[in-house]
């Protein structure tokens, strides 16, 4: 008997009779419970009120706002990053391997100074004497200008950067800079 009459309850508050039925959830509520109930659905309707009109201006919008695009930003930021950080360390070690053919030629330089100020003032040379010189001194200028021990090499198999295509139902539309290369140096520095 106790059963057939016993009130059934708020969902929410599990205390107040029960007083209607959402149709939606089939929840049954009381009086406040179910007011704030339908707030909640006229919540969630201005919700998806907002994400529809928020898409609508995302869609009518510059193609250049589109999402993928700030992908591609983000893949040329840190390809240039890669590069910028790539081109430093290049820098740096042609510089020591610079400095360090310099204190050599410097050396050769006064050598030869020294010698074609001795055979001058002794007045002790010829033709031969001459023409070695004058190839000791090219040598040197090619060997400043050109270092044998230092040359930049395309690295193409530990390249850090990966190159990003357009792909449409499978196939590539474009290829983005397909030829970006690292450079990275030979790092011996042998000074002869
Ligand atoms: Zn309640
Ligand atoms: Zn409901």
């Amino acid at each position: 008997m106790a059963s057939s009459t016993a009130a059934i309850l708020c969902i929410t508050c599990n205390k107040k009779v029960s007083v209607a039925t959402c149709d939606g959830c089939q929840k049954r509520y009381c009086r406040p419970h179910f007011n704030e109930h339908h707030q909640e659905l006229v919540q969630w309707m201005e919700n998806i009120t907002q994400d529809r009109n928020k898409l609508k201006e995302e869609i009518d919008g510059d193609c250049n706002d589109h999402p993928l695009m700030s992908q591609i930003d983000q893949w040329e930021e840190k390809a240039i990053e890669t590069i910028r950080t790539v081109a430093k360390q290049a820098r740096a070690e042609i510089k020591q391997c610079v400095r360090k053919n310099k204190d050599t030629l410097e050396k050769k330089v006064e050598d030869l100074t020294e010698e074609l100020k001795r055979r001058r003032e002794d007045d002790d040379y010829a033709e031969k004497e001459l023409e070695r010189w004058e190839k000791q001194l090219k040598d040197l200028r090619d060997n400043f200008e050109k270092p044998s021990s230092m040359k930049l090499e395309e690295d193409r198999q530990n390249s850090p950067l990966y190159m990003i295509k357009v792909k449409q139902q499978g196939m590539s539309i474009s290829e983005i800079s397909d030829k970006i290369l690292s450079i990275m140096i030979e790092s011996e520095c042998i000074i002869t």
